[in-house]
């Protein structure tokens, strides 16, 4: 199938807004937006997209850098929001009514050709979920925000060819960082963030499994407990699957796709 497979941009990712877009061909998806309206609009606008091919919104949990701007964007575009059940009540009183569906992890959806699994994830916002896009034979993942991945979840990873990950946080700059304690172990506990060192272990153990995956995309860096040059090193030392991957920057979109072109945005 010639438009069998999926594209994607990376509207932003880290601590400041997190907002993945991806198309099939005919139409699109959103994954969270934690940018307010008139920014996430003008990150689309630079990428020379037309949001109103956007035909239905995701949402990984409701943590203000994922969060903040759906509200708008769905009012504006009048699309639907798809949570996970455990926060679809929560979130339906924000929002115009009938605008929010619920979705559970042990099940996978099919819309339009799209068919999709919620990632069970854990992190300490209620309904915590990643997702599995799969369109014809191209299957990605995004795995964000979470302190660990459950060992259950791997199975919905062992077809990708392109995985969307966080590597929030380096140990060693999060101890010596701003932070206070409470925080610190907040972040590195099994409810935080994904460190660089964690994030390159899922890799290598999804990459010996699946001979399918060839992109890995790092991204939500923390602005204060990680830096480009700490995961980079991180890379270098133990990542052991060799395959390619970007490190996303803060305030830089990326866009990819299924098909093993890879541009990096500016
Ligand atoms: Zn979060
Ligand atoms: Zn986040």
């Amino acid at each position: 199938m010639e438009d069998s497979h999926l594209s994607f941009h990376i509207l932003g990712s880290g601590s400041s807004g997190n907002s993945y877009l991806f198309d099939v061909g005919k139409w699109s998806f959103l994954v969270d937006n934690g940018f307010g309206l008139k920014d996430w609009e003008s990150r689309v606008d630079s990428i020379n997209y037309d949001p109103r091919r956007i035909k239905m919104c995701f949402l990984t949990h409701t943590h203000g850098d994922h969060y903040k701007g759906i509200g708008p964007l769905i009012r504006k575009y009048n699309i639907p929001l798809l949570v996970h059940e455990d926060i679809a009540v929560k979130v339906s009183q924000d929002l115009p009514e009938g605008r929010v569906f619920s979705l559970s992890h042990d099940r996978s959806y099919k819309k339009d050709g799209l068919q999709f699994s919620a990632i069970k994830l854990n992190h300490d916002s209620p309904g915590t979920i990643g997702f599995m896009f799969q369109y014809g034979s191209s299957a990605l993942a995004l795995v964000s925000d979470t302190g660990e991945l459950p060992l259950e979840q791997m199975s919905l990873l062992n077809q990708i060819q392109i995985l969307l990950i966080e590597a929030n946080y380096c140990p060693d700059l999060l101890e010596v960082g701003p932070y206070p304690d409470f925080l610190k172990r907040r972040i590195a506990g099994t409810r935080g963030h994904l460190s660089n060192q964690q994030a390159i272990d899922i890799v290598n153990q999804i990459g010996s499994a699946n001979t399918k995956l060839e992109y890995v995309y790092f991204c939500h860096l923390s602005d204060s407990n990680n830096t480009f040059e700490a995961l980079q090193k991180a890379i270098d030392n133990d990542m052991a699957w060799n395959g390619d991957y970007t490190i996303c920057r803060k305030g830089v979109t990326y866009k990819g796709n299924t098909i093993g072109e890879v541009c990096l945005g500016g």
